[in-house]
């Protein structure tokens, strides 16, 4: 049976159930019974019934497939995850409008609490309508966060009733590294609050990321007083590391970004709240006296030290208003980060020694190393068969501490268009879903040989999908391929990038 995830076991009986369009569903909501029934289209047949009860269980799910379908849920959740193998089914064994599944029973759990997908929708914008693609096919395949990631250098994308230039000059900038096009667009409270009930209806948390201290250029172009010196700054066309970033030492800064969290708090009900600390370089706090003066005041030792204050200051509103924080593994350091912030982890290599120790100082922690969760990085650098290689890692991992889960982020600096995105996200998203879901994961030849049935369900999700053999290059276009991504990063910017990088760990 060719579903992904793939579900912890499977027992085959004999005979077959004929799925049509006269099979009686019982005990499902009609939302949930028209997207069963309507999944592909299906003419009348035999009375039979497929019946869905919640009970105390200890699986996420059961389904035993037989002259009816009978389907066990430990919660309403847990009958979605139900609803989303049953579809799979009717479509792997769909044929002249009727779908015959094997008799069988299923039993089902998941590996991990957090199964998220993230978008950057600042470098290139996307609208609520190819969000909600997103979160028809990530929920399909059992994902349950959707991390946006809603501020940074190149745009500030969210309305906000108290900041209006956020969005008046935040949210456009003049083009994209000097091709004079103008990049625009936000999402409105209104689009906001029906994205959000959109998302719940499937089971999927919508997370918001405000990133800061660094990836502020959009916050400083619209409000200038966030910067040390007040310095009036552009909205940035140009991608990389940028030394402009939000004063930490003055009070005003804090109290703006309170309001800002607040409000971004009340519109989204999710528990938590990211709040970035990547890549923030330390050039302008080095020469200002309010920030100079807050490490004096309060004993910091360095400019890193210096973050930590702000983060855990940060954190702590988040903790007064019941948010729970998320952070990038940068913003983890000397152990002076709050307790009660989850690390995500992004960055391999050295860092990696880091997040080890912060899981055996019991901090919680996504999986996200880019080596093999980033979709914005080419099919010839992270082929689907790579993402695989993930499981590994987060094996090992799990012996120091808390992995809360995984997500595979897209950012989208080389990214601009629906059709280039989600070849970019699919099917790699599907390799991460099944990291996160199965107790017993396939290897890739597994998960391969049930992937044709993934890529017709995206179909049918309107979601053109990369093909398995594009989604593995072979030598000479990965070769290619790789020459090509790295010489699009060389532009006039990058002698900059390079010195704020080494600005970061002062
Ligand atoms: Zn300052």
């Amino acid at each position: 049976m060719k579903i992904i995830p793939k579900p912890e076991n499977i027992t085959m009986l004999e005979g077959n159930f004929t799925f049509s369009n006269s099979t009686q569903i019982v005990g499902l909501d009609e939302f949930l019974s028209n997207d069963l029934r309507k999944f592909v289209d299906l003419k009348n047949g035999e009375k039979n019934s497929c019946v869905f009860t919640v009970a105390q269980i200890d699986e996420d799910y059961r389904i035993e497939i037989g002259e009816n379908i009978y389907v066990v849920a430990n919660s309403n959740e847990g009958i979605f995850h139900a609803v989303q193998t049953i579809k799979l089914l009717i479509l792997e064994y769909y044929k002249n409008e009727y779908s015959y599944i094997p008799c069988c029973i299923i039993d089902d759990n998941y590996k991990y609490e957090y199964r998220g997908f993230m978008l950057d929708v600042c470098r290139h914008f996307y609208s609520i309508s190819t969000i909600k693609k997103i979160i028809d096919a990530i929920s399909l395949f059992k994902m349950n966060k959707l991390h946006l990631h809603l501020s940074d250098d190149q745009g500030f994308r969210i309305q906000l009733n108290r900041f209006p230039l956020l969005t008046d000059i935040g949210s456009i900038r003049k083009g994209t590294r000097g091709d004079g096009k103008p990049v625009s667009g936000f999402y409105t409270q209104s689009d906001i609050v029906d994205l959000v009930k959109y998302a719940k209806e499937r089971y999927i948390e919508i997370i918001p990321e405000i990133d800061l201290p660094g990836h502020t250029s959009a916050l400083i172009a619209s409000y200038p007083d966030l910067h040390c010196k007040g310095k009036e700054i552009e909205v940035e066309e140009y991608f990389g590391i940028k030394e402009n970033v939000v004063c930490a030492g003055k009070e005003s800064t804090y109290q703006f970004l309170e309001d800002v969290l607040g409000e971004i708090a009340k519109l989204f009900p999710s528990k938590c709240i990211h709040v970035g600390g990547d890549e923030a370089p330390k050039t302008q706090w080095m020469e200002c006296d309010d920030c100079k003066e807050t490490i004096k005041k309060n004993g910091l030792k360095t400019y890193m030290g210096l973050q930590s204050y702000f983060t855990n200051r940060i954190i702590k509103y988040l903790k007064s208003i019941g948010k729970t924080p998320i952070v990038w593994n940068e913003a983890y350091h000397d152990g002076e980060l709050d307790k009660a912030a989850t690390i995500q982890f992004w960055a391999d290599g050295r860092k990696a020694q880091n997040v080890k120790r912060a899981l055996k100082e019991g901090y919680k922690l996504i999986y996200s190393n880019n080596k093999y969760c980033y979709l914005d990085h080419p099919y010839s650098i992270l082929p689907i068969k790579n993402s695989f290689k993930a499981i590994n890692e987060m094996n090992s991992l799990m012996q120091f501490g808390n992995v809360f889960g995984i997500e595979t982020p897209l950012w989208t600096e080389w990214i601009n268009g629906e059709d280039k995105l989600l070849k970019m996200a699919f099917p790699r998203t599907l390799a991460i879903a099944e990291l996160g879901w199965s107790i017993a994961p396939g290897d890739y030849n597994d998960f391969k040989d049930r992937i044709d049935n993934g890529l017709d369900a995206l179909f049918v999700l309107d979601i053109a999908s990369a093909s398995e053999k594009q989604a593995n290059p072979n030598i000479v276009s990965s070769f290619f391929g790789i020459l090509k991504f790295y010489a699009k990063m060389i532009d006039k910017e990058l002698p900059r990038t390079i010195r704020n990088f080494k600005n970061i760990k002062k």
